[in-house]
C-alpha cells in the first residue's frame, strides 16, 4: 500500500490536487482511500459532488460505537472518502482530529487498499499536522507550491519537519517531490524547478492554472470526471502515472530564510 501525502500552504491547491489524483488513481482500477487532514474539511467534497461528509471528529463527540459506515463514504470512482475535522472554534487542538482519525481507522482495520491519499494542511507543521508524518503514515510526501514567496516558505518549513522527524525510528516519511500549482507569476516553473534542486528533491509536475478547474467546482465535481477529455485532466493524470513510478525518496535539507528570499527575488 502506497502512503501519499500532499502538504502546502492553505488555499495552495492541495485539495484540487489530492482529488484529482485519487480520481486518476481510481480511472487506473486502484482501490484508493483519501483522507482529508484539514480542518476545512472540504478535501474530499469534489470526490462526493459537493456532499460535506461528516468529520470523523463530530461522529465521536455524538457517538461511542462508531461503524465504518459513519465515517467512510464513497464518492467519485470508488474512491473512499474520509474527513478528520477540527475542533469547535475556540476549544481543543487541530491536531487532535487526526490522530483521533487514524486511531479509529486502525482500529476498524480500514486504512487499506493500493494507495491512501493524505491531504494535509501545511501552514503549521507542529505535533498535530505533523502527525501523519510523524507516525509512519505519510511515507511519501510531495509539496504543494506555487512561486509565491509565502508558499514556498511553508513547503520549506514541512521539508524541516521531514529532515527533523527523518532521525526518528517510527517516521518513515520521505519527501518524493514538488507539485508546481501555478498562480501565473513569470519564471514560476523556473522558480519552483530551482527550489526544488536545492532542497535536494525535483519538481514532479507543473499544474497550470486552468479554468477548468473552477469550472469542475461549480458543478461539483473533479476535473477528471467533469472535464474527461481536457488537457488539465491529463496534467492530473500524468501526475498519478509520475507518482506511481517514483521510488526517489530524498530527506530534504531546507533553506534558510535568507536563501529563500534570494532565490524569490532572482526569479522575478
Ligand atoms: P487548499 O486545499 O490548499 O486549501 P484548494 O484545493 O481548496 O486549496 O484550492 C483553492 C482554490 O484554488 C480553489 O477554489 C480551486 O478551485 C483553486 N485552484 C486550485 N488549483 C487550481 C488550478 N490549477 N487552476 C485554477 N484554480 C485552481
Ligand atoms: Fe494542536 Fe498544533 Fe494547534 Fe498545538 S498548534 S493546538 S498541536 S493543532
Ligand atoms: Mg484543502
Amino acid at each position: 500500500m502506497r502512503q501519499i501525502a500532499l502538504y502546502g500552504k492553505g488555499g495552495i491547491g492541495k485539495s484540487t490536487t489530492s482529488a484529482n489524483l485519487s480520481a486518476a488513481f481510481a480511472e487506473n482500477g486502484l482501490d484508493v482511500m483519501q483522507i482529508g487532514c484539514d480542518p476545512k474539511h472540504d478535501s474530499t467534497r469534489m470526490l462526493m459532488h459537493g456532499r460535506w461528509i461528516p468529520t470523523v471528529l463530530e461522529q465521536m463527540y455524538e457517538r461511542k460505537d462508531l461503524e465504518m459506515d459513519d465515517v467512510i463514504f464513497t464518492g467519485f470512482g470508488g474512491v473512499r472518502c474520509v474527513e478528520a475535522g477540527g475542533p469547535e472554534p475556540g476549544i481543543g487542538c487541530a491536531g487532535r482530529g487526526i490522530i483521533a482519525t487514524f486511531q479509529l481507522l486502525e482500529k476498524m482495520k480500514a486504512l487499506n487498499g493500493d494507495v491512501v491519499v493524505y491531504d494535509v494542511l501545511g501552514d503549521v507543521v507542529c505535533g498535530g499536522f505533523a502527525m501523519p508524518m510523524r507516525d509512519g503514515y505519510a511515507q511519501e510526501v510531495y509539496l504543494v507550491t506555487s512561486g509565491e514567496l509565502m508558499s514556498l516558505y511553508a513547503a520549506n518549513n514541512i521539508c524541516k519537519a521531514i529532515a527533523r522527524l527523518s532521525e526518528r525510528s517510527t517516521a518513515r516519511c520521505r519527501l518524493g517531490g514538488v507539485i508546481c500549482n501555478s498562480k501565473n507569476m513569470d519564471n514560476e516553473r523556473e522558480l519552483v524547478a530551482e527550489f526544488s534542486r536545492l532542497i535536494g528533491s525535483k519538481m514532479v509536475q507543473f499544474v497550470p492554472r486552468d479554468k477548468a478547474v473552477q469550472a469542475a467546482e461549480v458543478n461539483q465535481m473533479t476535473v477528471i470526471e467533469h472535464a474527461p477529455a481536457s488537457p488539465q485532466a491529463d496534467v492530473y493524470r500524468g501526475l498519478a502515472k509520475t507518482i506511481l513510478a517514483n521510488d526517489d525518496l530524498r530527506i530534504p535539507t531546507a533553506l534558510d530564510l535568507d536563501e529563500l528570499e534570494k532565490l524569490a527575488r532572482a526569479y522575478l
